[in-house]
């Protein structure tokens, strides 16, 4: 049964209020995680607690215990001589950033217009609805190891070089 602590092997698709599929991962690859330790999105991981293996399920979650609402001041623009001369910037390219506070935010660039560069720090999936259908393939005890990282190791789970 899934509660803190287990490491669980699941099948999922994700797809978003229109219908359209984000992400999946399927029963050759299931996609394996630490319960409890925020490796998936909070709505989720709580829609889980008690499950057991062979249970399916559809989940919605919301934006607030999804990836977050989209925020705004997280939109912003730059010019193209704020980057490393060698940098090739490119739509899509993602890049890490200080936020001014020591976190790192995760930047988009969304657009290149001359030596405009629009930025992008919201989550790719932040305001978006998310519908999952689940299925529990695998639920077992963490090993020490594993709860010393905060994540599943193992075929589908965190893997260290
Ligand atoms: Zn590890």
């Amino acid at each position: 049964m899934i509660k803190q602590g287990t490491v669980v092997s699941m099948t999922y698709r994700l797809t978003n209020a229109a219908g359209e599929e984000l992400d999946r991962a399927d029963k050759n690859e299931p996609f394996s995680y630490l319960h409890g330790a925020g490796q998936i999105v909070p709505g989720l991981e709580k829609a889980l607690v008690g499950a057991l293996v062979g249970t399916q399920k559809k989940v919605v979650v919301s934006p607030e215990e999804g990836y977050g609402e989209v925020e705004e001041h997280l939109r912003t623009s730059a010019k193209r001589n704020q980057f490393p001369p060698d940098a090739e910037l490119t739509v899509g390219m993602r890049f890490a950033a200080d936020d001014g506070n020591g976190q790192p935010i995760i930047f988009t660039v969304t657009e290149l217009v001359g030596e405009d560069v629009s930025l992008d720090g919201n989550h790719p999936l932040a305001g978006e609805t998310l519908h999952f259908d689940v299925e529990v393939v695998e639920v077992r005890e963490a090993t020490a190891e594993e709860l010393q990282h905060g994540h599943a190791h193992g075929p589908g789970g965190h893997h260290h070089d």
